[in-house]
């Protein structure tokens, strides 16, 4: 385990009394660095009235203590700013919160290629993080040929618009969702231009009553074009999930969406590996490598991205998306099993990500 990972284990053990949860999950760390022995970070107070503002910053000392020879190789600065990235978005100058300020973290779910299992894992990762007590939302941007109002068996469903206006998400297996597919036409959406597509999902995602969410997930349409360019610095995203096939042809293209997120400054928290392989089941143990062996790894590990998971072809796994009820929702099977770890492995990265940028940062987004 490097120092770092040894660092953030500790301030695992941090927790605020009243809701249980740890100082990362709260996004409260920043700024952590571990050089030369010394440990220095930035606790971000979001509530300085909190009784647990008060003790916050020993507690930190307190779990970081077994880790440097001496007390004072812990340096810890205290934030008051409540401005961080995906709190609150400055459009042309103007404040706009709303829509945003409740999503914590914006993940976005992206491949190179088509056909990969994008989809798929953006269903499955977000059902998985509710599971896991997380408020998540998810978000298909995909305008010319959504797929999770099916995968969610919602392909008829059309969300309700409040009183005020705004979009009320349609809510499945505890998850907030929205489609493109819900408020436009894919037949109709043919003829869109790039800069429509982003303008409408600009609109989207800030005309709508999300909550406080933990976190949101961008299904974006597949490959590496204008698009995705746009959608991606459109939106403040915490972090990337690339998903491939162990193919060599999915590789390059898997390899492009890294390079395009690398472009824009979104950090790439890792890749999925999907259809790693099919073991049949009256054979357990035996797995045939169709799409080729290891490709994701290796392509991870020359790309220095952390591989979050591989993923088998798995009947079931098709069948749930095509019937409409993820195979995350069936708890205890192998495809659940699977999804879960790679939910766990989503959110170490997103903390390990939010508690090592700069502590405050506000986001800039101007109108094309
Ligand atoms: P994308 O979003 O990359 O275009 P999808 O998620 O729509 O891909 O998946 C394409 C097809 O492959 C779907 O029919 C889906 O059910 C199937 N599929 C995806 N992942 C798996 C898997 N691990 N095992 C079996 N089928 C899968």
């Amino acid at each position: 385990m490097s120092e770092t990972e040894s660092a953030l284990s500790a301030l695992k053990n941090v927790l605020d009394p009243v809701t249980g949860k740890h100082v990362l999950r709260m996004d409260m760390i920043r700024d952590l660095r571990v050089e030369n022995g010394n440990i220095h970070l930035t606790v971000q107070i979001h509530d300085p009235m909190s009784s647990f503002a008060m003790t916050v910053e020993d507690a930190c000392r307190e779990v970081l203590l077994p880790l440097v020879s001496s007390p004072s190789d812990i340096r810890i600065s205290v934030d008051n700013d409540m401005i961080g990235l995906g709190d609150e978005l400055t459009v042309d100058g103007d404040t706009q919160s709303d829509g945003f300020s409740g999503a914590r973290n914006i993940i976005a779910v992206a491949s190179g290629k088509g056909g990969v299992g994008k989809s798929t894992v953006s269903v499955n990762l977000a059902v998985a993080l509710a599971r896991q007590g997380y408020s998540v939302g998810l978000v298909d941007t995909d305008i010319y040929g959504p797929s999770i109002p099916v995968m969610f068996g919602v392909e008829n469903a059309k969300p309700k618009v409040a009183e005020n206006r705004r979009i009320v998400p349609l809510e499945r297996y505890g998850v907030k969702l929205l489609s493109m597919g819900f408020l436009v036409d894919p037949e109709k959406a043919v003829v869109w231009r790039g800069p429509m597509v982003t303008s409408a999902i600009k609109q989207f995602l800030s005309d709508t009553e999300w909550g406080e969410l933990d976190f949101l997930i961008l299904d974006l349409p597949p490959g590496t074009g204008d698009i995705q360019l746009t959608i991606v610095q459109t939106v403040p995203l915490n972090g990337a999930v690339v998903v491939s096939t162990p193919q060599r042809v999915a590789l390059a293209d898997a390899r492009k969406g890294v390079a395009m997120f690398e472009q824009v400054h979104v950090p790439v928290l890792g890749l999925v590996e999907n259809m790693a392989w099919f073991e049949p089941p009256d054979m357990p143990g035996r797995r045939y490598h169709i799409f080729g062996e290891g490709g994701a790894r290796a392509l991870a590990e020359e790309l220095n991205v952390p591989l979050l998971g591989e993923l088998p072809i798995d009947e079931g796994v098709r069948r749930n998306c095509d019937d409409g009820t993820p195979a995350a929702t069936f708890e205890g099977t192998t495809a659940a099993t699977a999804f879960d770890a790679l939910a766990q492995r989503v959110t170490e990265e997103t903390w390990r990500r939010n508690a090592t940028r700069p502590a405050t940062q506000k986001v800039e987004i101007l109108r094309r």
